[in-house]
């Protein structure tokens, strides 16, 4: 069997094979190029089944490009929410305006056109130009990778850039005249339901027949892939501040910066408890100082709450880390109320400050305040040797905050509002946020300290 021969019989079968087997997805009902693009932006790190009730939601919403380039940000992170990485949603709206701006709300079909999009890199470009416009492009990802070196016996490690680049030529050779189309969906379909990652279905793969992998008995241990780096895991603590008086039914949240990590999405306040150490996961700390912490943090954030007790425990997991979650429930206080020792010495550390004591010296007094009840409270410190501008409170407060003390986390310019079960349905919340503030109205920690 030649390579010529083995080349051939893969397109052959996999495109009849897929021609008889291929699903029905419902992007692929439409040859519409904007639905493929939206598609395959969704379907990066997310199963098939997860994203077709989002897919056709967003398409109701946003039915075109134009639609996406003009719909508020919130609204299209509300479409999201729940898909996970965040700014691929935030790339995809940005790209609309491109197009609608360079191409006149059509899509381009030109690769370089294409690869300039935002958020558009060469697999999601490929998959663009050949599934949108059958024009002969490979799409390679890590599903192909797979496929291509188990069924050439290709022993490079697929982490590796010159790997890509060998994949992306191996996968336009074997692209069939005029069928690029279907062929780069036929590859990806064999990826998704045959050639699966850790149990591949050789007895009823089309082209097993001439698979080197499978005659080698090296399905299993093939693609070659340098294990990634594990993500780094962080203790955070976080506060469902209750409100009352103004607030009564109502929970505190923020918005996070405009970049960086879930950017501008809204969130529960949470500060770091501990970093890992070295070689080691960080672990949970005591409920009596990590409510300290928690109550000096919110202080520094301009918030007087107390903590009354541990809701529960929760993780969320990105790519790069892991947020081990220690919830507690917290109430507001009136600025008059006796507070947490902690947030009266967080608040004496930043009055020095704030009367005009240069940063080092207050830095230092935070630094000493941090010391005297346990290391673990370097993240006051952090908050309170950052100071910025003032928090931009949405909702007009009864409370007599300082505007001095409305400081913000580490100088990120964050901003609060009070809300109720009603706004839900308003914000786009990460995940992991969205049940804990769901749970809580829900009446999930009504018990806790009671
Ligand atoms: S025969 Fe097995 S290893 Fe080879 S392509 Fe098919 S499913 Fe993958």
């Amino acid at each position: 069997m030649g390579l010529l021969e083995q080349k051939r019989h893969f397109s052959v079968n996999l495109l009849d094979w897929y021609m008889v087997n291929r699903r029905d997805l419902p992007w692929r009902r439409h040859n519409n190029p904007y639905f493929t693009w939206v598609s395959e932006i969704m379907l990066q790190q997310t199963r098939v089944d997860t994203v077709i009730p989002y897919f056709n939601r967003f398409i109701g919403n946003f039915p075109t490009v134009q639609a996406l380039a003009e719909a508020p940000e919130e609204e299209v992170l509300k479409n999201w929410e729940g898909l996970g990485y965040y700014s691929r949603a935030r790339n995809l709206q940005a790209a609309a305006r491109q197009v609608m701006e360079l191409h006149g709300g059509e899509m381009p079909q030109d690769k370089q056109a294409v690869f300039a999009l935002k958020g558009v890199g060469p697999y999601t470009a490929g998959a663009i130009l050949s599934i949108a416009f059958n024009q002969p492009q490979p799409a390679v990802d890590g599903n192909v990778m797979r496929v291509l070196s188990r069924y050439f016996l290709i022993d490079e490690d697929i982490m590796k850039g010159s790997t890509r680049v060998l994949m992306e030529e191996l996968a336009g050779e074997l692209i069939p005249e005029g069928r690029a189309r279907d062929f780069n969906q036929a590859l990806m379909e064999l990826g998704a339901l045959v050639c699966t990652p850790k149990a591949p279905h050789c007895l009823t793969c089309p082209v097993m027949e001439q698979c080197s992998g499978r005659i080698a008995g090296r399905e299993l241990t093939l693609p070659v892939k340098t294990k990634a780096k594990p993500p780094r895991p962080e203790q955070r603590l976080v506060a469902i501040v209750e409100g009352r008086g103004a607030h009564r039914g109502r929970v505190l949240v923020r918005q996070r910066p405009a970049t960086g990590l879930l950017a501008r999405m809204w969130e529960l306040p949470h500060v770091l408890a501990a970093p890992a150490a070295a070689g080691k996961a960080a672990g949970p700390l005591a409920d009596e100082p990590a409510m300290a912490l928690l109550a000096g943090s919110l202080w520094a954030e301009g918030f007087a709450a107390r903590p009354e007790g541990l809701a529960t425990h929760a993780e969320h997991v990105f790519s790069h880390i892991v947020w081990s979650l220690q919830v507690y429930k917290c109430t507001e206080q009136d600025q008059s109320n006796e507070l947490p020792l902690i947030a009266a010495e967080a608040r004496a550390a930043y009055d020095a400050q704030a009367a005009g004591k240069d940063h080092s010296s207050s830095a230092s007094a935070a630094s000493e305040l941090a010391t005297t009840h346990s290391e673990q409270f370097h993240s006051v410190t952090s908050l309170l040797s950052n100071p910025s501008e003032d928090a931009d409170l949405l909702d007009e407060s009864p409370v007599a905050y300082d505007a001095q003390l409305t400081l913000t986390g580490k100088g990120d310019g964050l901003t609060y509002r009070w809300i109720g079960p009603e706004d839900m349905d308003k914000m786009a919340f990460p995940n992991i946020f969205l049940k804990l503030i769901s749970s809580y109205f829900a009446g999930a920690y009504d018990d806790v300290n009671e």
